[in-house]
Protein backbone atom coordinates (compact mmCIF):
# COMPACT_ATOMS: atom_id res chain seq x y z
CA UNK A 1 0.00 0.00 0.00
CA UNK A 2 0.93 3.43 -0.79
CA UNK A 3 -0.53 5.17 2.18
CA UNK A 4 -0.31 4.29 5.76
CA UNK A 5 -2.64 1.31 6.59
CA UNK A 6 -4.36 1.33 9.33
CA UNK A 7 -2.53 -1.10 12.49
CA UNK A 8 -3.79 -4.67 12.39
CA UNK A 9 -1.54 -6.16 14.94
CA UNK A 10 1.22 -4.62 18.05
CA UNK A 11 3.68 -7.81 16.48
CA UNK A 12 6.19 -4.75 16.71
CA UNK A 13 5.24 -2.24 19.53
CA UNK A 14 5.45 -3.54 23.30
CA UNK A 15 2.18 -2.34 24.46
CA UNK A 16 2.48 -0.62 28.05
CA UNK A 17 -1.15 -1.26 29.68
CA UNK A 18 -0.91 -2.15 33.17
CA UNK A 19 -2.12 -5.71 32.30
CA UNK A 20 0.13 -6.95 29.88
CA UNK A 21 2.85 -5.01 32.55
CA UNK A 22 1.45 -7.91 35.03
CA UNK A 23 1.74 -10.68 32.79
CA UNK A 24 5.40 -9.44 31.96
CA UNK A 25 6.22 -8.86 35.56
CA UNK A 26 4.80 -12.80 36.34
CA UNK A 27 6.80 -13.97 33.84
CA UNK A 28 9.76 -12.35 34.65
CA UNK A 29 9.68 -12.81 38.22
CA UNK A 30 8.84 -17.09 36.89
CA UNK A 31 5.56 -16.92 39.05
CA UNK A 32 4.11 -17.81 35.50
CA UNK A 33 5.99 -19.90 33.02
CA UNK A 34 2.66 -19.71 30.52
CA UNK A 35 0.26 -17.14 30.09
CA UNK A 36 -3.76 -19.08 29.96
CA UNK A 37 -6.47 -16.71 30.01
CA UNK A 38 -10.49 -17.22 29.26
CA UNK A 39 -13.30 -15.65 28.09
CA UNK A 40 -16.03 -16.68 29.92
CA UNK A 41 -19.67 -14.90 28.32
CA UNK A 42 -23.03 -16.19 30.13
CA UNK A 43 -25.09 -17.50 27.08
CA UNK A 44 -27.94 -15.63 27.50
CA UNK A 45 -27.90 -13.48 25.10
CA UNK A 46 -25.56 -12.01 22.00
CA UNK A 47 -22.21 -10.54 21.96
CA UNK A 48 -22.28 -6.36 21.94
CA UNK A 49 -19.23 -4.52 21.08
CA UNK A 50 -18.13 -4.63 24.64
CA UNK A 51 -17.63 -8.00 24.83
CA UNK A 52 -15.66 -7.55 21.91
CA UNK A 53 -13.46 -5.88 24.18
CA UNK A 54 -12.83 -8.36 26.35
CA UNK A 55 -12.32 -11.05 23.51
CA UNK A 56 -9.62 -8.58 22.01
CA UNK A 57 -7.73 -8.61 25.58
CA UNK A 58 -8.11 -12.81 26.57
CA UNK A 59 -7.36 -13.82 23.59
CA UNK A 60 -5.13 -10.94 22.26
CA UNK A 61 -3.04 -10.81 25.22
CA UNK A 62 -2.43 -14.92 25.82
CA UNK A 63 -1.38 -15.09 21.99
CA UNK A 64 0.78 -11.89 22.47
CA UNK A 65 2.95 -13.81 24.93
CA UNK A 66 2.36 -17.20 23.80
CA UNK A 67 -0.10 -18.46 25.71
CA UNK A 68 -3.39 -19.56 25.54
CA UNK A 69 -7.02 -18.69 26.00
CA UNK A 70 -10.28 -20.82 26.56
CA UNK A 71 -13.74 -20.08 25.60
CA UNK A 72 -15.91 -20.88 28.76
CA UNK A 73 -19.63 -20.91 28.96
CA UNK A 74 -20.38 -19.42 32.29
CA UNK A 75 -24.04 -21.27 31.87
CA UNK A 76 -24.65 -21.33 35.68
CA UNK A 77 -28.13 -19.87 35.88
CA UNK A 78 -30.15 -22.51 33.40
CA UNK A 79 -33.21 -20.33 33.26
CA UNK A 80 -31.97 -17.62 31.09
CA UNK A 81 -29.38 -19.68 29.38
CA UNK A 82 -29.96 -21.10 25.51
CA UNK A 83 -27.69 -23.22 22.80
CA UNK A 84 -28.89 -20.55 20.35
CA UNK A 85 -26.50 -17.70 21.96
CA UNK A 86 -23.87 -20.29 22.60
CA UNK A 87 -23.58 -21.42 18.71
CA UNK A 88 -23.75 -17.34 18.26
CA UNK A 89 -21.34 -17.20 20.39
CA UNK A 90 -18.63 -19.22 18.94
CA UNK A 91 -19.16 -17.70 15.63
CA UNK A 92 -18.06 -14.77 17.14
CA UNK A 93 -15.52 -15.16 18.59
CA UNK A 94 -14.07 -16.43 15.49
CA UNK A 95 -15.07 -13.92 13.22
CA UNK A 96 -13.11 -11.22 15.46
CA UNK A 97 -10.37 -13.92 14.25
CA UNK A 98 -9.77 -15.64 17.32
CA UNK A 99 -9.37 -19.20 18.22
CA UNK A 100 -9.57 -21.16 21.46
CA UNK A 101 -7.54 -23.64 22.94
CA UNK A 102 -10.59 -25.64 24.51
CA UNK A 103 -14.13 -24.99 24.64
CA UNK A 104 -15.37 -25.91 27.80
CA UNK A 105 -18.89 -24.79 30.16
CA UNK A 106 -19.05 -23.77 33.97
CA UNK A 107 -21.74 -27.33 33.66
CA UNK A 108 -18.42 -29.46 32.55
CA UNK A 109 -17.36 -28.75 36.18
CA UNK A 110 -20.70 -29.16 38.30
CA UNK A 111 -19.52 -32.46 39.74
CA UNK A 112 -15.99 -30.80 40.74
CA UNK A 113 -17.90 -27.80 41.78
CA UNK A 114 -20.36 -30.04 44.01
CA UNK A 115 -16.87 -31.93 45.44
CA UNK A 116 -15.41 -29.06 46.55
CA UNK A 117 -18.62 -27.70 48.28
CA UNK A 118 -18.75 -30.56 50.09
CA UNK A 119 -14.98 -29.81 50.99
CA UNK A 120 -16.08 -26.63 51.94
CA UNK A 121 -18.45 -27.86 54.62
CA UNK A 122 -16.33 -30.67 55.64
CA UNK A 123 -13.81 -27.70 56.44
CA UNK A 124 -16.52 -25.69 58.72
CA UNK A 125 -16.57 -23.01 55.70
CA UNK A 126 -19.91 -23.73 54.27
CA UNK A 127 -23.40 -24.46 55.69
CA UNK A 128 -26.80 -25.10 54.56
CA UNK A 129 -29.38 -22.56 55.53
CA UNK A 130 -32.87 -22.15 55.52
CA UNK A 131 -33.40 -18.23 55.53
CA UNK A 132 -35.92 -17.58 52.66
CA UNK A 133 -34.96 -15.09 50.12
CA UNK A 134 -36.37 -11.91 52.01
CA UNK A 135 -35.21 -13.10 55.11
CA UNK A 136 -31.40 -13.50 53.42
CA UNK A 137 -32.50 -10.07 52.57
CA UNK A 138 -32.94 -8.22 55.92
CA UNK A 139 -30.14 -10.01 58.10
CA UNK A 140 -27.36 -8.31 55.15
CA UNK A 141 -27.18 -5.81 56.94
CA UNK A 142 -26.38 -2.11 54.99
CA UNK A 143 -23.34 -0.87 53.24
CA UNK A 144 -23.48 1.36 57.00
CA UNK A 145 -24.91 -1.50 59.19
CA UNK A 146 -23.21 -5.15 59.23
CA UNK A 147 -25.70 -8.24 58.90
CA UNK A 148 -26.67 -10.72 61.64
CA UNK A 149 -25.45 -14.36 61.74
CA UNK A 150 -28.19 -17.03 59.89
CA UNK A 151 -29.74 -18.74 62.37
CA UNK A 152 -28.92 -22.36 61.20
CA UNK A 153 -25.11 -20.91 60.36
CA UNK A 154 -24.13 -23.43 63.29
CA UNK A 155 -25.67 -26.82 62.31
CA UNK A 156 -22.97 -29.55 62.62
CA UNK A 157 -21.29 -30.51 59.90
CA UNK A 158 -22.71 -33.94 59.49
CA UNK A 159 -26.08 -32.41 59.23
CA UNK A 160 -25.23 -30.04 56.49
CA UNK A 161 -23.57 -33.00 54.66
CA UNK A 162 -27.39 -34.64 54.90
CA UNK A 163 -28.88 -31.52 54.02
CA UNK A 164 -26.89 -30.97 50.87
CA UNK A 165 -26.99 -33.99 49.75
CA UNK A 166 -30.47 -34.10 49.43
CA UNK A 167 -30.90 -30.49 48.07
CA UNK A 168 -29.15 -32.49 45.30
CA UNK A 169 -31.40 -35.05 44.99
CA UNK A 170 -34.25 -32.97 44.83
CA UNK A 171 -35.41 -33.50 47.73
CA UNK A 172 -36.44 -30.00 48.50
CA UNK A 173 -38.78 -27.23 46.32
CA UNK A 174 -36.99 -24.04 44.70
CA UNK A 175 -36.32 -21.34 47.20
CA UNK A 176 -36.05 -24.03 50.80
CA UNK A 177 -32.80 -23.53 51.23
CA UNK A 178 -29.18 -22.68 50.05
CA UNK A 179 -25.61 -23.72 50.74
CA UNK A 180 -24.02 -20.62 52.47
CA UNK A 181 -19.99 -19.90 52.46
CA UNK A 182 -19.08 -19.24 56.03
CA UNK A 183 -17.30 -16.27 56.04
CA UNK A 184 -18.08 -12.87 58.38
CA UNK A 185 -21.45 -11.41 58.61
CA UNK A 186 -19.34 -7.84 59.63
CA UNK A 187 -17.27 -7.92 56.34
CA UNK A 188 -17.45 -4.02 55.36
CA UNK A 189 -17.67 -6.06 52.37
CA UNK A 190 -21.47 -7.24 51.70
CA UNK A 191 -20.06 -9.99 49.26
CA UNK A 192 -18.12 -11.57 52.12
CA UNK A 193 -21.29 -11.49 54.29
CA UNK A 194 -22.21 -15.64 53.94
CA UNK A 195 -22.59 -15.15 50.12
CA UNK A 196 -24.84 -17.91 48.60
CA UNK A 197 -22.81 -20.72 46.68
CA UNK A 198 -25.50 -23.14 45.73
CA UNK A 199 -29.27 -22.67 44.98
CA UNK A 200 -32.11 -25.15 44.52
CA UNK A 201 -33.85 -25.12 41.12
CA UNK A 202 -35.83 -27.63 39.22
CA UNK A 203 -35.01 -26.33 35.50
CA UNK A 204 -33.66 -28.16 32.75
CA UNK A 205 -29.93 -27.01 32.03
CA UNK A 206 -29.04 -26.17 28.63
CA UNK A 207 -25.88 -28.78 28.63
CA UNK A 208 -27.00 -30.94 31.80
CA UNK A 209 -30.32 -31.02 30.91
CA UNK A 210 -31.97 -32.72 34.08
CA UNK A 211 -28.99 -34.46 35.90
CA UNK A 212 -28.79 -31.10 38.88
CA UNK A 213 -31.54 -29.14 40.75
CA UNK A 214 -28.96 -27.69 42.50
CA UNK A 215 -26.49 -25.15 40.24
CA UNK A 216 -23.85 -22.87 41.92
CA UNK A 217 -23.78 -19.48 42.05
CA UNK A 218 -21.86 -17.20 39.88
CA UNK A 219 -19.05 -16.37 41.94
CA UNK A 220 -18.36 -19.80 43.10
CA UNK A 221 -18.50 -21.64 39.70
CA UNK A 222 -16.70 -18.96 38.09
CA UNK A 223 -13.21 -18.82 40.44
CA UNK A 224 -13.53 -22.32 40.64
CA UNK A 225 -13.53 -22.84 36.77
CA UNK A 226 -10.46 -20.49 36.59
CA UNK A 227 -8.89 -22.49 39.14
CA UNK A 228 -9.48 -25.76 37.24
CA UNK A 229 -8.55 -24.92 33.83
CA UNK A 230 -5.54 -23.86 35.23
CA UNK A 231 -6.12 -19.82 34.36
CA UNK A 232 -3.01 -17.38 35.33
CA UNK A 233 -4.80 -14.21 34.75
CA UNK A 234 -8.42 -13.92 34.89
CA UNK A 235 -9.59 -10.57 33.58
CA UNK A 236 -12.79 -8.79 33.63
CA UNK A 237 -15.06 -5.54 34.60
CA UNK A 238 -14.30 -3.03 37.16
CA UNK A 239 -17.91 -3.98 38.66
CA UNK A 240 -16.14 -7.58 39.91
CA UNK A 241 -13.24 -5.65 41.86
CA UNK A 242 -15.52 -5.62 45.08
CA UNK A 243 -16.04 -9.64 43.98
CA UNK A 244 -12.57 -10.47 44.34
CA UNK A 245 -11.88 -11.25 47.65
CA UNK A 246 -14.96 -14.02 47.50
CA UNK A 247 -13.28 -15.19 44.38
CA UNK A 248 -9.50 -15.60 45.90
CA UNK A 249 -11.68 -16.95 49.30
CA UNK A 250 -12.66 -19.68 46.73
CA UNK A 251 -9.95 -20.65 45.33
CA UNK A 252 -7.98 -20.62 48.26
CA UNK A 253 -10.46 -22.50 50.85
CA UNK A 254 -11.01 -25.14 47.93
CA UNK A 255 -6.94 -25.35 47.41
CA UNK A 256 -7.20 -27.71 44.36
CA UNK A 257 -3.91 -27.45 43.58
CA UNK A 258 -3.42 -29.50 46.57
CA UNK A 259 -6.56 -31.77 46.08
CA UNK A 260 -6.08 -33.38 42.36
CA UNK A 261 -8.56 -35.68 43.48
CA UNK A 262 -11.35 -33.36 43.35
CA UNK A 263 -10.79 -33.25 39.56
CA UNK A 264 -11.70 -37.15 39.05
CA UNK A 265 -14.52 -36.90 37.55
CA UNK A 266 -13.21 -34.72 34.76
CA UNK A 267 -11.33 -37.28 33.28
CA UNK A 268 -8.78 -35.92 30.34
CA UNK A 269 -10.67 -32.87 30.58
CA UNK A 270 -8.50 -31.46 34.12
CA UNK A 271 -5.34 -29.84 33.12
CA UNK A 272 -2.34 -30.36 35.43
CA UNK A 273 -2.59 -27.46 37.55
CA UNK A 274 0.25 -24.90 37.98
CA UNK A 275 1.25 -24.14 41.62
CA UNK A 276 0.24 -20.65 41.40
CA UNK A 277 -3.75 -19.56 41.94
CA UNK A 278 -5.60 -17.71 39.10
CA UNK A 279 -5.14 -14.02 39.68
CA UNK A 280 -8.22 -11.69 38.48
CA UNK A 281 -7.60 -8.15 37.14
CA UNK A 282 -10.26 -5.90 36.26
CA UNK A 283 -10.91 -3.56 33.87
CA UNK A 284 -13.26 -1.02 32.79
CA UNK A 285 -16.17 -1.42 30.79
CA UNK A 286 -16.84 -0.16 27.03
CA UNK A 287 -19.14 2.05 27.08
CA UNK A 288 -20.52 4.36 24.19
CA UNK A 289 -23.17 7.29 23.96
CA UNK A 290 -26.05 6.80 21.45
CA UNK A 291 -25.87 3.08 22.27
CA UNK A 292 -27.51 0.97 24.83
CA UNK A 293 -25.51 -1.84 25.59
CA UNK A 294 -26.87 -4.61 28.81
CA UNK A 295 -28.29 -7.76 27.10
CA UNK A 296 -31.30 -7.26 28.91
CA UNK A 297 -32.18 -4.31 27.08
CA UNK A 298 -30.86 -5.41 23.95
CA UNK A 299 -33.23 -8.38 24.53
CA UNK A 300 -35.93 -6.30 25.32
CA UNK A 301 -35.81 -4.39 21.76
CA UNK A 302 -35.54 -7.81 19.93
CA UNK A 303 -38.63 -9.54 21.61
CA UNK A 304 -40.59 -6.41 21.51
CA UNK A 305 -39.87 -6.11 17.71
CA UNK A 306 -38.58 -2.71 17.66
CA UNK A 307 -35.43 -4.12 15.57
CA UNK A 308 -35.59 -6.72 13.07
CA UNK A 309 -33.70 -9.51 15.73
CA UNK A 310 -30.38 -9.68 17.01
CA UNK A 311 -28.56 -9.22 14.04
CA UNK A 312 -30.38 -6.11 12.82
CA UNK A 313 -27.57 -4.04 11.67
CA UNK A 314 -28.61 -1.05 13.98
CA UNK A 315 -27.61 -3.15 16.96
CA UNK A 316 -24.36 -3.30 18.87
CA UNK A 317 -24.75 -6.90 18.91
CA UNK A 318 -21.06 -8.40 17.18
CA UNK A 319 -24.29 -9.94 14.84
CA UNK A 320 -25.68 -6.59 14.15
CA UNK A 321 -21.97 -5.12 13.45
CA UNK A 322 -21.05 -7.12 11.06
CA UNK A 323 -23.98 -7.42 8.81
CA UNK A 324 -23.81 -3.64 9.03
CA UNK A 325 -20.36 -3.91 7.48
CA UNK A 326 -18.15 -4.11 10.76
CA UNK A 327 -14.97 -5.68 10.21
CA UNK A 328 -12.89 -7.87 12.28
CA UNK A 329 -9.64 -5.16 11.69
CA UNK A 330 -11.94 -2.41 12.69
CA UNK A 331 -13.01 -3.92 15.91
CA UNK A 332 -9.30 -5.02 16.87
CA UNK A 333 -8.44 -1.41 15.69
CA UNK A 334 -11.11 0.31 17.84
CA UNK A 335 -10.00 -1.66 20.89
CA UNK A 336 -6.41 -0.94 20.26
CA UNK A 337 -7.23 2.61 20.15
CA UNK A 338 -9.23 2.82 23.22
CA UNK A 339 -6.07 0.83 25.26
CA UNK A 340 -6.77 -0.39 28.57
CA UNK A 341 -7.26 1.41 31.85
CA UNK A 342 -9.45 1.43 35.39
CA UNK A 343 -11.60 4.12 34.39
CA UNK A 344 -14.67 3.89 33.69
CA UNK A 345 -16.09 6.16 30.87
CA UNK A 346 -18.42 6.80 28.48
CA UNK A 347 -16.95 7.06 24.96
CA UNK A 348 -17.79 8.94 21.44
CA UNK A 349 -19.45 6.39 19.18
CA UNK A 350 -17.63 8.74 16.50
CA UNK A 351 -14.40 6.26 17.78
CA UNK A 352 -16.45 3.69 16.69
CA UNK A 353 -17.17 4.68 13.50
CA UNK A 354 -14.16 5.91 13.31
CA UNK A 355 -12.45 2.69 13.25
CA UNK A 356 -14.06 1.53 10.56
CA UNK A 357 -13.83 4.19 8.59
CA UNK A 358 -10.14 3.99 8.55
CA UNK A 359 -10.21 0.51 7.93
CA UNK A 360 -11.97 0.65 4.86
CA UNK A 361 -10.81 3.49 3.65
CA UNK A 362 -7.42 1.52 3.36
CA UNK A 363 -8.94 -1.64 1.92
CA UNK A 364 -12.46 -1.16 0.40
CA UNK A 365 -12.49 -0.88 -3.21
CA UNK A 366 -14.18 1.61 -4.98
CA UNK A 367 -17.27 1.53 -6.92
CA UNK A 368 -20.09 3.75 -8.60
CA UNK A 369 -24.09 3.70 -7.43
CA UNK A 370 -26.83 5.96 -7.47
CA UNK A 371 -29.13 6.14 -4.43
CA UNK A 372 -31.69 8.64 -5.50
CA UNK A 373 -31.46 8.31 -9.27
CA UNK A 374 -32.03 11.46 -11.73
CA UNK A 375 -32.28 10.45 -15.51
CA UNK A 376 -29.24 11.42 -17.56
CA UNK A 377 -29.36 11.56 -21.73
CA UNK A 378 -25.87 12.77 -23.55
CA UNK A 379 -27.81 13.91 -27.03
CA UNK A 380 -24.19 13.69 -28.53
CA UNK A 381 -23.86 10.29 -27.77
CA UNK A 382 -25.32 8.18 -30.11
CA UNK A 383 -28.44 5.20 -28.89
CA UNK A 384 -26.25 2.28 -29.37
CA UNK A 385 -22.63 4.04 -28.35
CA UNK A 386 -20.90 1.20 -25.19
CA UNK A 387 -17.54 2.16 -23.93
CA UNK A 388 -15.93 -0.09 -21.19
CA UNK A 389 -13.79 2.25 -19.25
CA UNK A 390 -10.99 1.14 -16.83
CA UNK A 391 -11.20 2.54 -13.25
CA UNK A 392 -8.85 2.28 -10.05
CA UNK A 393 -10.36 -0.05 -7.71
CA UNK A 394 -8.47 2.45 -5.39
CA UNK A 395 -6.89 5.98 -5.58
CA UNK A 396 -4.56 5.64 -3.23
CA UNK A 397 -3.39 1.48 -4.23
CA UNK A 398 -2.42 0.83 -7.29
CA UNK A 399 -2.10 -2.98 -6.12
CA UNK A 400 -6.37 -3.08 -5.71
CA UNK A 401 -6.02 -2.99 -9.86
CA UNK A 402 -8.65 -1.47 -12.20
CA UNK A 403 -12.21 -2.92 -13.52
CA UNK A 404 -13.91 -2.52 -16.60
CA UNK A 405 -17.33 -0.01 -15.93
CA UNK A 406 -19.74 0.12 -18.75
CA UNK A 407 -20.28 4.11 -20.48
CA UNK A 408 -23.18 4.89 -22.68
CA UNK A 409 -25.51 7.76 -23.52
CA UNK A 410 -28.04 7.32 -20.88
CA UNK A 411 -26.78 7.42 -17.34
CA UNK A 412 -28.03 7.87 -13.94
CA UNK A 413 -27.04 10.66 -11.41
CA UNK A 414 -27.57 11.70 -8.21
CA UNK A 415 -30.24 13.75 -7.87
CA UNK A 416 -28.39 16.37 -5.53
CA UNK A 417 -25.81 16.50 -8.07
CA UNK A 418 -28.45 19.04 -9.99
CA UNK A 419 -29.85 22.09 -9.19
CA UNK A 420 -31.98 24.22 -10.82
CA UNK A 421 -31.05 27.61 -8.80
CA UNK A 422 -27.91 26.49 -7.17
CA UNK A 423 -26.95 27.68 -3.87
CA UNK A 424 -23.96 29.90 -3.25
CA UNK A 425 -20.72 27.58 -3.97
CA UNK A 426 -22.42 24.68 -5.67
CA UNK A 427 -19.21 23.08 -7.81
CA UNK A 428 -22.12 20.13 -9.45
CA UNK A 429 -24.40 20.66 -12.20
CA UNK A 430 -26.58 23.45 -13.11
CA UNK A 431 -27.83 24.68 -16.13
CA UNK A 432 -25.55 25.72 -18.48
CA UNK A 433 -22.53 24.78 -16.11
CA UNK A 434 -20.47 21.90 -16.36
CA UNK A 435 -19.46 19.15 -14.32
CA UNK A 436 -16.83 16.46 -14.57
CA UNK A 437 -18.37 13.06 -15.00
CA UNK A 438 -15.97 10.43 -12.86
CA UNK A 439 -13.48 9.03 -15.26
CA UNK A 440 -15.84 9.66 -18.33
CA UNK A 441 -15.12 13.45 -19.08
CA UNK A 442 -16.83 16.80 -18.74
CA UNK A 443 -20.62 17.48 -19.62
CA UNK A 444 -22.45 20.45 -19.85
CA UNK A 445 -26.00 20.81 -18.91
CA UNK A 446 -28.10 21.86 -21.43
CA UNK A 447 -31.75 21.39 -20.40
CA UNK A 448 -33.59 19.71 -17.53
CA UNK A 449 -37.00 17.99 -18.89
CA UNK A 450 -40.42 18.51 -16.20
CA UNK A 451 -43.08 16.17 -15.68
CA UNK A 452 -46.57 17.98 -15.44
CA UNK A 453 -45.93 18.21 -11.93
CA UNK A 454 -43.27 20.15 -12.40
CA UNK A 455 -40.47 17.36 -11.38
CA UNK A 456 -37.48 17.30 -13.01
CA UNK A 457 -37.66 13.41 -14.68
CA UNK A 458 -34.40 13.60 -16.92
CA UNK A 459 -31.60 16.40 -17.85
CA UNK A 460 -30.25 16.52 -21.81
CA UNK A 461 -26.83 17.47 -21.58
CA UNK A 462 -23.37 17.61 -24.21
CA UNK A 463 -20.42 15.38 -23.68
CA UNK A 464 -17.24 17.07 -24.72
CA UNK A 465 -15.48 15.10 -26.84
CA UNK A 466 -12.11 16.71 -26.17
CA UNK A 467 -12.74 15.48 -22.40
CA UNK A 468 -12.81 12.21 -23.20
CA UNK A 469 -9.81 9.86 -21.18
CA UNK A 470 -6.94 9.69 -23.38
CA UNK A 471 -7.92 12.87 -25.48
CA UNK A 472 -6.06 16.19 -25.55
CA UNK A 473 -9.01 18.12 -23.02
CA UNK A 474 -9.36 15.12 -20.76
CA UNK A 475 -7.26 17.17 -18.33
CA UNK A 476 -9.25 20.45 -18.49
CA UNK A 477 -9.63 22.20 -14.89
CA UNK A 478 -13.28 22.22 -14.09
CA UNK A 479 -15.01 22.91 -10.16
CA UNK A 480 -17.00 19.42 -9.65
CA UNK A 481 -16.76 15.84 -10.05
CA UNK A 482 -19.89 13.74 -9.52
CA UNK A 483 -20.47 9.97 -10.31
CA UNK A 484 -22.79 7.99 -12.37
CA UNK A 485 -23.82 4.28 -13.33
CA UNK A 486 -24.94 3.46 -17.09
CA UNK A 487 -28.60 3.01 -17.41
CA UNK A 488 -28.43 0.15 -19.62
CA UNK A 489 -26.07 -1.36 -17.69
CA UNK A 490 -26.42 -0.68 -13.86
CA UNK A 491 -28.59 -3.14 -11.55
CA UNK A 492 -31.31 -2.11 -9.49
CA UNK A 493 -30.20 -2.57 -5.71
CA UNK A 494 -31.80 -2.39 -2.60
CA UNK A 495 -29.98 0.55 -0.27
CA UNK A 496 -30.73 0.69 3.36
CA UNK A 497 -29.43 3.45 4.56
CA UNK A 498 -28.68 3.13 8.31
CA UNK A 499 -28.08 5.58 10.74
CA UNK A 500 -28.02 5.51 14.66
CA UNK A 501 -30.75 3.74 16.40
CA UNK A 502 -31.09 6.45 19.54
CA UNK A 503 -31.37 10.13 18.79
CA UNK A 504 -30.05 11.07 22.46
CA UNK A 505 -26.26 10.68 23.29
CA UNK A 506 -27.41 9.04 26.47
CA UNK A 507 -30.56 7.36 25.87
CA UNK A 508 -30.10 5.23 29.00
CA UNK A 509 -31.05 8.19 31.38
CA UNK A 510 -34.49 7.89 33.05
CA UNK A 511 -35.52 11.34 32.88
CA UNK A 512 -38.68 12.11 33.55
CA UNK A 513 -39.72 8.23 33.36
CA UNK A 514 -38.88 8.07 30.08
CA UNK A 515 -37.14 4.69 28.81
CA UNK A 516 -34.28 4.46 25.97
CA UNK A 517 -36.95 2.84 23.76
CA UNK A 518 -38.36 6.73 24.01
CA UNK A 519 -35.30 8.25 22.02
CA UNK A 520 -35.82 5.09 18.84
CA UNK A 521 -33.96 7.25 16.08
CA UNK A 522 -37.22 6.94 13.35
CA UNK A 523 -34.88 7.60 10.49
CA UNK A 524 -32.42 5.17 12.21
CA UNK A 525 -33.32 2.96 8.85
CA UNK A 526 -34.50 3.96 5.21
CA UNK A 527 -35.00 1.45 2.31
CA UNK A 528 -34.37 2.89 -0.98
CA UNK A 529 -33.74 1.37 -4.67
CA UNK A 530 -30.91 2.80 -6.62
CA UNK A 531 -28.32 1.51 -9.37
CA UNK A 532 -25.21 0.07 -8.66
CA UNK A 533 -22.74 -0.59 -11.28
CA UNK A 534 -22.34 -4.20 -12.62
CA UNK A 535 -19.15 -5.04 -10.72
CA UNK A 536 -20.84 -4.32 -7.27
CA UNK A 537 -24.01 -6.21 -7.95
CA UNK A 538 -21.14 -8.97 -8.38
CA UNK A 539 -20.17 -8.94 -4.72
CA UNK A 540 -19.87 -11.63 -2.14
CA UNK A 541 -22.25 -11.23 0.43
CA UNK A 542 -20.24 -9.57 3.01
CA UNK A 543 -18.12 -7.73 0.85
CA UNK A 544 -17.49 -4.35 1.74
CA UNK A 545 -17.03 -0.92 -0.64
CA UNK A 546 -16.81 2.54 -0.75
CA UNK A 547 -19.44 3.52 -3.01
CA UNK A 548 -17.77 6.68 -4.26
CA UNK A 549 -19.24 10.17 -2.77
CA UNK A 550 -21.66 8.77 -0.84
CA UNK A 551 -20.18 6.22 2.05
CA UNK A 552 -19.36 2.73 2.77
CA UNK A 553 -21.46 -0.33 2.05
CA UNK A 554 -21.61 -3.83 2.53
CA UNK A 555 -23.18 -6.80 0.72
CA UNK A 556 -25.96 -7.67 2.61
CA UNK A 557 -24.79 -11.34 5.09
CA UNK A 558 -28.42 -12.70 4.46
CA UNK A 559 -30.21 -10.85 1.80
CA UNK A 560 -28.03 -9.82 -1.24
CA UNK A 561 -27.46 -11.97 -4.53
CA UNK A 562 -25.76 -10.43 -7.72
CA UNK A 563 -29.30 -10.57 -9.59
CA UNK A 564 -30.71 -8.95 -6.44
CA UNK A 565 -27.74 -6.52 -5.15
CA UNK A 566 -28.53 -5.62 -1.27
CA UNK A 567 -26.42 -2.75 0.46
CA UNK A 568 -26.41 -1.83 3.83
CA UNK A 569 -24.59 1.82 4.53
CA UNK A 570 -22.01 0.73 7.45
CA UNK A 571 -20.89 4.26 7.66
CA UNK A 572 -20.84 7.74 6.27
CA UNK A 573 -17.95 9.12 4.03
CA UNK A 574 -17.33 11.68 7.01
CA UNK A 575 -18.30 12.22 10.36
CA UNK A 576 -21.50 14.08 10.37
CA UNK A 577 -20.89 15.98 13.69
CA UNK A 578 -18.32 17.92 11.99
CA UNK A 579 -20.65 19.47 9.44
P1 LIG B 1 -24.24 -7.31 30.09
O1 LIG B 1 -23.97 -6.70 31.43
O2 LIG B 1 -24.10 -6.38 28.94
O3 LIG B 1 -25.52 -8.07 30.05
P2 LIG B 1 -22.52 -9.30 30.93
O4 LIG B 1 -21.46 -8.65 31.73
O5 LIG B 1 -23.60 -9.93 31.69
O6 LIG B 1 -23.09 -8.32 29.85
P3 LIG B 1 -21.10 -11.66 30.32
O7 LIG B 1 -21.53 -12.69 29.36
O8 LIG B 1 -21.18 -11.96 31.75
O9 LIG B 1 -21.92 -10.36 29.96
O10 LIG B 1 -19.66 -11.11 29.97
C1 LIG B 1 -18.58 -11.90 29.55
C2 LIG B 1 -17.32 -11.12 29.75
O11 LIG B 1 -17.37 -9.92 28.99
C3 LIG B 1 -17.14 -10.71 31.20
O12 LIG B 1 -15.81 -10.98 31.57
C4 LIG B 1 -17.41 -9.24 31.21
O13 LIG B 1 -16.62 -8.61 32.17
C5 LIG B 1 -17.05 -8.81 29.80
N1 LIG B 1 -17.85 -7.65 29.39
C6 LIG B 1 -19.20 -7.54 29.40
N2 LIG B 1 -19.58 -6.31 29.01
C7 LIG B 1 -18.44 -5.61 28.75
C8 LIG B 1 -18.17 -4.27 28.34
N3 LIG B 1 -19.15 -3.41 28.10
N4 LIG B 1 -16.88 -3.91 28.18
C9 LIG B 1 -15.89 -4.78 28.39
N5 LIG B 1 -16.08 -6.05 28.79
C10 LIG B 1 -17.33 -6.48 28.98
MG1 LIG C 1 -22.31 -10.50 33.60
Amino acid sequence: MSHPAAPETDADSERKDFIRQIVRDDLASGRHTAIRTRFPPEPNGYLHIGHAKAICLSFGIAAEFDGWCNLRLDDTNPAREDPEYVEAIKDDVRWLGFNWHSLRHASDYFEVLYRAAEKLIEQGDAFVCDLTAEQVREYRGTLTEPGRDSPWRNRSVAENLDLFRRMRAGEFPDGACTLRAKIDMSSGNINLRDPALYRIKHVEHQNTGNAWCIYPMYDYAHALSDAIEGITHSLCTLEFEDHRPLYDWCVDKVDLAHCPQLLQSLGAKGYPLEAGKPRQIEFSRLNFNYLVMSKRKLMALVQEGLVAGWDDPRMPTLQGLRRRGYTPASLRLLVERIGVSKQNSLLDISILEGALRDDLDARAPRRMAVIDPLKLVLTNVPEDFTQMLTLANHPKDESAGVRQAPFSRELWIEREDFAETPPKGFKRLTLGGEVRLRGAGIIRCDEAVKNAAGEIIELRCTLDMQSRPGMEGANRKIKGTIHWVSARHAVSAQIRLYDRLFTVPDPDNDEGGKSYKDYLNPESRRIVTGYVEPHAAAAQPEQSFQFERIGYFVADRCDHAPDAPVFNRSVSLRDAAGK
